[in-house]
């Protein structure tokens, strides 16, 4: 009988990650240093922008934060990123997206550091990342993995399912089940019989942006779902791709929103600048 899923706790996994990247600052020679930069005041990114402040300073980063006017310009922006690239305190460079639309903003990801490309954007990072050679890797995606190696979740041979193929989770999240011997299914807006897609697999990872999406007769018994949606419900709380209440009583495994993917991606941010630093300073 199916007594309702494991429900993996991301606050306390992200918050463990964290203890553990401070403890390793703390031994370094240096201070890791991360610099966000945020054009214009879109309320969502200044929240953002100011969590991963916060978050890096508890760690004992030297973090910074350059603030630009919503109509910097294009070259002004490059400039500023060229100015990052060659300061040798800077391990980690973070352009907060979205940019305002005057900005082309894969020419912005293209001028960053690949080695300070935190946020695992640039090309050559994409790149590697689809060679199965992963140098700094997307931050959700990451926080992803590392949660089903926190609740053990056996990644060999399973068959997973990706919902949603952006650049940002679907597509890296793919390539990291792939890299780690899933037999991945990548689902997206003109797949046929989504529904049936998903019954047969043992790992769902949902990543579309639309609200309890996936009900829980699309879940195979004992099936982990993680949820990496982050919508408005109707009742105006936060919910994510899955509806949670029908899936908790089939998953094996299942992650809340809130609290399940979203507290990993900040943590994992850290801990790539971490990788950053180590890998610039030896
Ligand atoms: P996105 O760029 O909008 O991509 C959405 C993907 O979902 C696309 O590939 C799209 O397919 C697919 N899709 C949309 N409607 C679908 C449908 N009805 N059936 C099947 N596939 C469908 O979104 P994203 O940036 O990947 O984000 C996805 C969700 O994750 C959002 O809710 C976002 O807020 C959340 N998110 C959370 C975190 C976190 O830290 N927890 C981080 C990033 C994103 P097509 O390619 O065919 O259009």
């Amino acid at each position: 009988m199916q007594r309702g899923a494991h429900i993996i706790d991301g606050k306390a996994v992200a918050a463990r990650l964290r203890i553990k990247i401070a403890e390793k600052v703390q031994a370094l020679p240096y201070r890791p240093g991360l610099t966000v930069v945020l054009v214009g005041e879109d309320p969502a990114s200044t929240v953002y922008v100011r969590n991963k402040e916060r978050a890096a300073h508890e760690v004992g980063f030297e973090s910074n934060t350059i603030r630009l006017p919503v109509d910097t310009s294009q070259s002004a922006l490059h400039a500023c990123i060229t100015q990052l690239n060659e300061d040798p305190g800077v391990d980690g460079i973070l352009v907060q997206l979205p940019l305002p639309s005057h900005i082309d903003a894969g020419l912005i990801v293209r001028a960053i550091d690949p080695l300070k490309d935190v946020d695992g954007f640039h090309p050559e990072n994409v790149a590697a990342l689809a060679l199965g050679m992963p140098r700094l890797v997307p931050c959700t995606p990451r926080g992803i993995l590392l949660l089903l190696r926190e609740a053990e979740v056996p990644l060999r041979g399973a068959r997973a399912i990706v919902l949603g193929r952006s650049n940002i989770v679907g597509r890296p999240v793919a390539s990291l089940l792939l890299a780690a011997d899933a037999t991945v299914t990548i689902a997206h807006s003109r797949t046929r019989d989504i529904a049936s897609e998903c019954r047969r697999c043992d790992i769902l990872i949902a990543a579309i942006g639309r609200a309890e999406f996936v009900r829980g007769d699309w879940i195979a018994p004992g099936a982990t779902v993680i949820d990496v949606g982050i919508n408005r419900g109707t009742h105006g709380g936060l919910v994510g791709d899955v509806a949670f209440g029908e899936a908790v009583s089939v998953a094996g495994v299942i992650t809340p929103v809130p609290g399940g993917v979203g507290p990993m991606t900040i943590a994992c941010l850290l801990e790539n600048t971490l990788i950053a630093a180590a890998a610039r300073r030896g």
